[in-house]
């Protein structure tokens, strides 16, 4: 037997149409992680180095994940491998807040109808 779901008559209209929207844009969502993917090209520890006077001699790349907890900056090294991985998350990221903050807007715009609805029918 097939999951019935409840129908939400109250939640009608153009908001609640977006809402579902956003909730299978939710469902779409892959691995995602705050912060931000650095690529860096580093000066090394020997003076005679061509790479500190040349930043096109730098060596790397080296990856960075970094991100922060409670106002701290935390930086993860990332092997080559790892960064497009984490890159890629940090860009879920991005997309799930914008995906977060359209649902508030439209929560608000839907439970605003929702109580008019619920005074009026008092
Ligand atoms: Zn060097």
């Amino acid at each position: 037997m097939p999951a019935r779901k409840a129908p939400r008559q109250a939640l009608v209209g153009v908001a609640a149409e977006r809402f579902r929207q956003a909730q299978q844009e939710l469902q779409g969502l892959d691995y995602f992680l705050k912060g931000t993917v650095l690529k860096r090209m580093m000066k090394c520890g020997h003076p005679q180095c061509g790479c500190h006077r040349d930043p096109a001699q730098r060596h790397g790349p080296y990856f960075e994940w970094t991100y922060k907890v409670n106002g701290k900056t935390v930086n993860v090294k990332l092997s080559p491998q790892a960064a497009p991985l984490y890159l890629a998350a940090t860009k879920q990221n991005r997309k799930l807040k914008a995906v977060l903050a359209r649902m508030e807007r439209l929560s608000r715009t839907a439970l605003a109808r929702l109580a008019k609805q619920a005074e009026n029918t008092d």
